[in-house]
């Protein structure tokens, strides 16, 4: 019966190794991204075409903060996360709420 736990000792350890730690590079991405340049016009793009108002739940105005946001999420879609395509204008309760589980196109035809 030790054997087995031998093998799967074994096992784990081969899997551990196979498992890289983040690279600085890709942890920058990731937490900078909204700091880009990139970002930061294509965002100012989407709210000039789209207006200020959120898509979802039709919020505007003085106290909403508007956000712009990912149809198909980053998270999931990095290729997609500078493309005018994929963007529509959420406030932040419906962004947080969407997360990135839901990928309902609210903009109109
Ligand atoms: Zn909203």
């Amino acid at each position: 019966m030790i054997w087995l736990w031998v093998i799967t000792a074994l096992l784990i350890t081969s899997e551990l190794q196979k498992i890289e730690p983040a690279k600085p590079e890709t942890i920058a991405k990731k937490t900078n991204f909204y700091s880009t340049w990139a970002w930061r016009k294509l965002r100012y793009k989407a709210i000039k075409h789209y207006g200020g108002t959120c898509m979802i739940c039709g919020a505007s105005g003085q106290g909403v903060v508007i956000s712009v946001d990912h149809i198909k999420p980053r998270s999931l879609y990095p290729e997609l996360a500078l493309d005018f395509d994929n963007l529509q204008i959420a406030c932040m309760p419906c962004n947080m709420g969407k997360s990135n589980i839901d990928f309902t196109d609210w903009r109109q035809p």
